[in-house]
């Protein structure tokens, strides 16, 4: 790693998955039009990162002190837009790849956003839920200075849900002295949400999935699916696939893998956890080790939990046709190069999970104008943009010979770095 390409606060100790997305930009930047490569550098830069200290009282009066962080990596194209992701292993290079992949992934969708992430390095199941609200409040004016409805507007990310998203809008409404419902996406349908938000991202997942699979020859009815992560993107993008007649066969989160190869009730599934909090022992599956696991026999294999879960180890043991990324970065550079050769086909995150903040764009724009659509209008929206987002990039792929990821990059990279060439540099 070329050291003066980092910025002073990340070294080759804390890299994390900046790395990943430093290595997707240098296969990316050789592709582009000349006329861009002047400013390929801007997209190795985030372009601000803040971190702040998020004290709050706990329930035994005790003090607790977590660590948030928001980053703008770039605003070409609009105001910032990407999750808040509560997680005990959160970092800031963790949070700075996320939101690089919050700008490839708005400008391959087309939506008029730049990309921004954000985050607070807790777990979550630690605290009552009265602490989550202060946490999640506290954090708020925390970062109110780089929040607002023209601005940069988060969403839910892993392990945060719609009712955080009411107490961000809440606290940022007491701190502007009106309510402003535009300011964060993911929000209850009460308060300005979009109807189809919440599976949105799984919608996403799935029909980039039917668009692969019908590229490929690969028929969705009967197709074994094997899925890791059950949260928001997992169990939608499970159960549209079971809806349309596939069998998914294992299920893995984070308490571990339930299994049938006869195909799994996901709704039933669904239930169960509601009532258990685990998907151990639901009636009708098995338990799996995570060897097992991964190198099950499958048709579509949907990672939808967290980054770098295929990596060197597995991808040699993974017996899937199509791999499609619900989470975002969940397979290594080295770990994509290895199914590549193996043939198997990755449809990339920026891709694949872009149904969420497409959706998103949806919620933002009936905040403005506050007139709410229909749930079917929004359907048919979302499967359009995501199939003709789908078809610019296989295209691409096909006439260049690259990876559906690289084309992705291209296709993202050069709206990006357009928009920040016309714009030129300020002063
Ligand atoms: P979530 O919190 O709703 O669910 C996360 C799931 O992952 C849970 O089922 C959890 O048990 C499981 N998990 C956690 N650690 C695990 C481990 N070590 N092994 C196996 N499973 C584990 O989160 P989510 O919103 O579904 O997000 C999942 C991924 O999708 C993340 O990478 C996120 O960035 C990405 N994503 C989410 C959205 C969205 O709209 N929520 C949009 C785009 C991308």
């Amino acid at each position: 790693m070329d050291q003066t390409r980092l910025p002073s606060y990340i070294s080759s100790e804390n890299i994390g998955p900046w790395r990943i997305f430093l290595h997707q930009i240098e296969q990316v930047a050789p592709l582009l039009e000349p006329a861009l490569h002047p400013w390929v550098e801007t997209l190795r830069r985030p372009k601000r990162s803040l971190i702040v200290d998020v004290p709050i009282r706990l329930d035994n009066g005790e003090i607790a002190h977590f660590e948030g962080y928001r980053v703008h990596h770039n605003t070409s194209r609009g105001p910032g837009k990407g999750g808040i992701r509560y997680h005990q292993d959160v970092t800031l290079s963790e949070v700075m790849a996320l939101s690089g992949w919050m700008t490839i992934k708005n400008a391959v969708v087309n939506v008029p956003f730049g990309g921004a992430k954000g985050g607070i390095r807790v777990d979550p199941r630690q605290l009552s839920l009265a602490e989550l609200e202060r946490l999640t409040r506290r954090y708020t004016s925390e970062i109110s200075s780089m929040i607002g409805p023209d601005k940069d507007i988060p969403a839910p990310d892993m392990n945060t849900n719609a009712q955080v998203m009411a107490w961000m809008m809440d606290t940022y409404s007491m701190g502007e002295g009106r309510t402003v419902t535009g300011v964060v996406t993911g929000k209850p349908l009460a308060l300005g949400g979009s109807l189809g938000r919440q599976d949105a991202t799984g919608r996403g997942v799935f029909v980039t999935a039917r668009e692969a699979g019908r590229r490929l020859g690969v028929a969705l009815d009967g197709a074994r699916v094997v899925v890791q992560g059950f949260g928001n993107v997992g169990e939608a993008s499970a159960r549209m696939f079971a809806q349309a007649g596939a069998k998914v066969i294992a299920i893995q989160d984070v308490s571990g893998t339930v299994y049938n190869p006869a195909g799994l009730d996901v709704a039933a599934l669904r239930s169960y956890y509601a009532a258990n909090r685990s998907l151990l022992g639901a009636p009708g599956t098995d338990a799996l080790g995570n060897e097992e696991f991964w190198a099950l026999p499958c048709e579509f294999l949907v990672p939808a939990a967290l980054e770098s879960q295929i990596n060197r180890y597995n991808a040699g043991q993974i017996d899937a046709r199509i791999v499609v990324e619900g989470a975002n970065g969940p397979t290594t550079p080295e770990a994509e190069a290895i199914l590549a050769e193996r043939g198997i086909t990755v449809v990339p995150d920026v891709l694949a999970n872009a149904g969420g903040v497409t959706v998103s764009y949806f919620e933002w724009v009936q905040d403005f104008s506050s007139y709410f659509w229909s749930e079917d209008e929004i359907n048919a929206r979302l499967d359009r943009i995501m199939t003709e987002a789908f078809n610019a990039i296989w295209q691409l792929a096909e006439e260049r010979k690259l990876s559906l990821r690289t084309a992705a990059f291209v296709i993202g990279c050069t709206r990006v770095l357009a928009a920040r060439e016309t714009r030129g540099l300020y002063p």
